[in-house]
């Protein structure tokens, strides 16, 4: 699949297996293609839907033939054509080998990746920023608590899990078409702040860092979240304004990165 549109209105019906529009979209599963692509998958009739109406062009739409005939489907497959996509009117054993599932679901729509700009991270409002998040499943449910909380968007810094992986878009129940995602390094991140006057508020697990119901989040805002196995880096420790710290009662080391960043989103959202 190459990274523009590969014919301009196409419509196929597609029962091989071995169909290369097929492969194409079955290699999106891998980070590489992805990559060079920059295409992602995405499933379900309403995700899909939703995400065209909010704006996202439909690269490639594959449904069940067994939806032939449904208005729904034809007027998401007219949409797609009239914006230069492909519409593929598949088989289940297709639908089956496109989303690597049993069971799929019965629409699949490819779109192009979007990532918003270094600068507009801490511009204003709240951000979260994911420190070498490595969980896809994290990263999506913390997509998709942002997007429920009204967040201004989620940063990936530095080796981040790739927030466009199947696994990843499944979680965030298809907020990853609502909520802006950038990518940088550290050292960009917190020029960033600085630049933009944002509180950086990090959470860490040492003794003294303070009691997350003290800190001060008045925006602009950045909620710094460590990795799952190393925490925050020293660097973005360091530059914290706040580091800060969820009780913990029992026996537990640490709450679920996804948990605390759920928490720690909503405490911050008292203050606004
Ligand atoms: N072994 C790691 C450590 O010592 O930092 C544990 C990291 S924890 C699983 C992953 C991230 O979740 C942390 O870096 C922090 O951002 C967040 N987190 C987990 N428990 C937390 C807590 N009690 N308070 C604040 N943040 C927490």
């Amino acid at each position: 699949m190459s990274s523009g549109r590969p014919r301009v209105g196409t419509f196929k019906k597609v029962t091989s297996l071995a169909n290369p529009l097929v492969k194409d979209i079955r290699a999106l599963h891998q980070k590489k293609r992805r990559d060079d692509t920059r295409l992602f998958i995405a499933e379900g009739q309403k995700l899909v839907r939703d995400a065209a109406e909010f704006g996202w062009p439909i690269h490639t739409l594959a449904y069940a033939a067994t939806l032939a005939g449904d208005p729904a489907i034809g007027a998401l497959a007219a949409e797609t054509k009239a914006g230069g996509g492909t519409v593929l009117e598949v088989s289940a054993p297709v639908l089956e080998k496109i989303t690597r599932r049993d069971n799929p679901q019965s629409v699949v729509g490819v779109f192009r990746q979007r990532f918003a700009p270094e600068t507009d991270v801490g511009r204003d409002g709240i951000w979260v920023a994911l420190d070498r998040v490595r969980d896809p499943g994290n990263l999506g449910t913390i997509v998709r608590t942002a997007d429920a909380a009204g967040l201004a968007g989620v940063a990936l810094v530095g080796a981040c899990c790739d927030p466009f992986a199947l696994e990843a878009v499944r979680a965030t129940m298809g907020s990853v078409f609502h909520v802006p995602l950038a990518q940088l390094s550290e050292d960009t991140l917190v020029a960033a702040a600085r630049r933009h006057g944002a509180r950086l508020v990090g959470t860490h697990l040492i003794a003294d860092a303070i009691d997350y119901r003290k800190a001060d989040y008045r925006p602009p805002l950045i909620l710094l979240m460590g990795n799952e196995q190393q925490g925050l880096t020293d660097t973005l420790s360091a530059a914290s304004d706040q580091l800060v710290r969820i009780p913990m009662r029992g026996k537990a080391d640490s709450l679920n990165l996804a948990v605390s960043t759920g928490l720690m989103i909503y405490e911050a959202l008292r203050e606004c």
